[in-house]
């Protein structure tokens, strides 16, 4: 293995790493404690540590790497690219080939007229942007009272300011003086969770009517817009009952608001369809995008407006002061582009809503019948185990998170990337995962139930 001779031995990385490195989301004291695993190449799902370890990645990254590790000719366009053209940005009246390319590319996928794009490094700055964009909408309509933004509990839109205060997480908001004024949030459509003794269809309906009591509250003239992810992926992929979206769509319809969908993990292909807003029936008026965008190979994202939104800007809205340095970065965007062609030439999205998908899906609810697992959920290639020490009533743990740490743990000394969220464990693998690779996974993520189940066991968590 000639690629580890290049680098210093693990301990040396771990021990620089805890000294000069703060990384996000993380307990620094509690890393430094046992070292990060560090990550050295990958292929395909595989990823390859330090040590030499297979890891079947089935967060694909950060929910990003929808076409999967090592395509080189990513690689390729981003080095032809650097050469030509590094970077120019695409203030004061310039523009460059290939972010013109990339935003006709994206008119073309996205459903409906959602048709011009303002491009950003990835999704927090893009919600930042949509924060901005929907109140400069509303005041070149003559309406700047309408700045008010409803978000939802347990969304997550980002990690700065103001996509941080879209989110509804309360453990970043206990953080840094958040949210920022004008934002509120109801409640999520989490049935498994919060549905008490209704039908998931009537708790669907009842979540989806929050936003009507809440548009009613704050007054129509006050709310700019509503923000959503089609499914809430970092909260835990949270699938809505059937019922929730037409609901939330006959209520945005029915009031002066723009719905805005927060499709940075559903877009490009995650849930079966290019996006979200078509599998789940949606029409907004604004997207927001990246992750899968460039399949994380380079940072981009954007807000992809409906053509009556960008008819304001182009009409109305004189200079929009707002910007980034990176803005439709050529790089980002060349990349990007080759990503999109490869998702659509190889027809990968097709075969996720035919082929691994349902296969998943099948492979995917033996998981649910696990002693350990309350419910398994699954939108085409998101998807979620509920842990419960009950697995027939919904119930949870009296101490929530401690078993999806546990298994996490299991997963990980087990080759599998799986993510916990208190005790929900969930995946978001590469969109090219084979049959047999879904095999795999579900072996390990198996084998992980039962090693928790013990440890639960004996610690008598379990009833
Ligand atoms: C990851 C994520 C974001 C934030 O994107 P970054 O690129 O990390 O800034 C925003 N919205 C959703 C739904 C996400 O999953």
């Amino acid at each position: 293995m000639d690629h580890l001779a290049n680098h210093p031995t693990t301990a040396d990385m771990q021990a620089a790493d805890a000294a000069h490195h703060l990384h996000p989301f993380t307990d620094t004291a509690a890393l430094n404690e046992k070292g990060a695993r560090i990550i050295t190449s990958a292929k395909g799902v595989m990823l390859r540590d330090s040590e030499g370890n297979d890891i079947l990645d089935a967060m694909a990254g950060l929910w990003c790497v929808n076409i999967g590790y090592g395509r080189n000719e990513l690689a390729d366009v981003a080095s032809r690219q650097m050469r030509e053209l590094p970077y120019y940005n695409t203030f004061f009246q310039t523009s460059h080939p290939p972010v013109i390319a990339l935003a006709e590319k994206i008119a073309a996928l996205t459903p409906g007229d959602l048709n011009r794009t303002f491009f950003s490094c990835g999704g927090s700055d893009a919600n930042d942007t949509n924060i901005r964009l929907v109140r400069h909408y509303w005041a070149a309509l003559g309406k700047p009272g309408k700045r008010h933004i409803i978000a939802r509990k347990n969304g997550y839109h980002g990690s700065a300011m103001g996509s941080a205060s879209l989110g509804g997480m309360a453990a970043m908001h206990a953080q840094g003086g958040l949210p920022i004024p004008d934002i509120s949030h109801i409640a999520q459509p989490y049935w498994y969770g919060e549905g008490g003794d209704l039908s998931p269809e009537e708790f669907g309906l009842k979540a989806a009517r929050a936003l009507a009591e809440e548009i009613e509250r704050v007054g129509e003239d006050n709310v700019a817009a509503f923000i959503a992810e089609p499914v809430q992926g970092a909260g835990g992929v949270i699938v809505p009952p059937s019922t929730y979206w037409p609901e939330i769509q006959r209520i945005c319809d029915a009031h002066e608001i723009l719905l805005i969908a927060d499709e940075v993990i559903t877009g490009f292909g995650r849930t079966g369809a290019w996006f979200g807003a078509q599998t789940y029936g949606i029409r907004p008026d604004i997207i927001t995008i990246a992750k899968g965008l460039s399949s994380g190979y380079q940072p981009i994202g954007g807000s992809v407006l409906s053509e009556h939104v960008a008819a304001v800007f182009a009409e109305k809205g004189g200079e929009f002061n707002h910007g980034y340095t990176y803005s439709g970065h050529p790089v980002a965007a060349a990349v990007a582009l080759e990503n999109l062609r490869i998702l659509e030439e190889e027809g990968i999205v097709d075969t996720v809503a035919r082929d691994t998908g349902p296969y998943l899906a099948t492979r995917w609810a033996e998981l649910g019948e696990h002693p350990l697992v309350g419910e398994a959920r699954i939108s085409g290639m998101m998807a979620a185990l509920e842990l419960s020490p009950d697995a027939t009533g919904r119930k949870a743990f009296a101490e929530a998170g401690a078993a999806g740490l546990i298994c996490r743990d299991h997963c990980f000394a087990g080759n599998l990337v799986m993510r916990h969220v208190g005790d929900k464990m969930i995946i978001s693998p590469p969109l090219v995962i084979s049959r047999a690779e879904i095999d795999v996974l579900i072996e390990r993520a198996h084998k992980a139930l039962d090693l928790t189940m013990v440890d639960l066991k004996a610690q008598g968590l379990m009833r």
